[in-house]
Order: structure tokens, then C-alpha cells, then sequence
């Protein structure tokens, strides 16, 4: 079944600038922000500016180089908050959610990257 894109989702209205965001980082194919309602002190949202549902439609069909320019937006945003464990910093974690059991509320893939504090577990086992 091919995956159904809604072009009204608020993120699709950032992408169009019909909404407005705190920027972190745009190339040709990403664009990050920081979220919202942040989670963390550092919560920041990836998007690839394709129109992609969730992280497998867009690791199945996105060309590789909007693969390579969203996973290297990712790395630099990573490198520019300083929170790489391999360079010095104190962590992170990037969660993507899908769907109804992952909990996803915006139907535009999108990777958060949380810092700024200790994250906890994982998941509780609830
Ligand atoms: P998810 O539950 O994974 O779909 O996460 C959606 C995220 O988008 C939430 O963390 C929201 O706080 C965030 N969000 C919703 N609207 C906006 C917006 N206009 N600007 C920035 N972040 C937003």
C-alpha cells in the first residue's frame, strides 16, 4: 500500500514558511528547529523537506543524497550543541516516532534529538 502523505500536516506548513520556526540548521533537502514543547534543554526536530510519512518510508524510498544530507545534518547539528560523547560532550538520544503505537503526532518524519540532561531508560516496560 503507498503511503498516504497529508500536505496540511504542520510540518509541511514550516517547510511552505506558512508557519513560522527557530531554525538550527536548513540545507537542500533538511531542515531542523527546535521543538515547541521542548522535552529536554536541548530538543531539536530533523525533517528531510520531501514529503515522507514516518522513518521507513522515507529510509525506503528518499534518493541517497537526501539520505546522506539528512544524517549528515544530523551529525553536524550534533557537533555544533556539543553533546557528542565521542568529542567531548555529554550525550544524547534520537528517538523517531511512527504511528499510532509509536506515538507519532505529526505525520511528517521527523528524528528528535534530545540533550541537556539525563534522559533516563529508555522506555519504561509499561
Ligand atoms: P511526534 O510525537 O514524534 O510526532 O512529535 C511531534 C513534535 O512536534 C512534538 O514534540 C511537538 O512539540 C512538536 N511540534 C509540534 N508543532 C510544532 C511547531 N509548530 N514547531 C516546532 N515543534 C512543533
Amino acid at each position: 500500500m503507498p503511503y498516504a502523505y497529508d500536505p496540511l500536516n504542520i510540518f509541511a506548513r514550516i517547510l511552505r514558511g506558512e508557519i513560522p520556526n527557530k531554525t538550527v540548521l536548513e540545507t537542500a533537502h533538511t531542515l531542523a528547529f527546535h521543538d515547541i514543547g521542548p522535552h529536554a534543554p536541548v530538543h531539536v526536530l530533523v525533517i528531510p523537506k520531501g514529503a515522507y510519512v514516518n522513518f521507513d518510508h522515507f529510509a525506503g524510498e528518499a534518493s541517497s543524497e537526501e539520505l546522506v544530507d539528512f544524517h549528515r545534518s544530523c551529525a553536524q547539528i550534533i557537533a555544533q550543541l556539543g553533546i557528542s560523547p565521542g568529542q567531548g560532550g555529554a550525550g544524547y538520544r534520537t528517538i523517531s516516532n511512527a504511528g499510532e503505537d509509536g506515538h507519532q503526532e505529526v505525520p511528517h518524519y521527523h528524528m528528535h534529538i534530545l540533550a541537556g540532561r539525563p534522559l533516563g531508560l529508555m522506555l519504561s516496560k509499561a
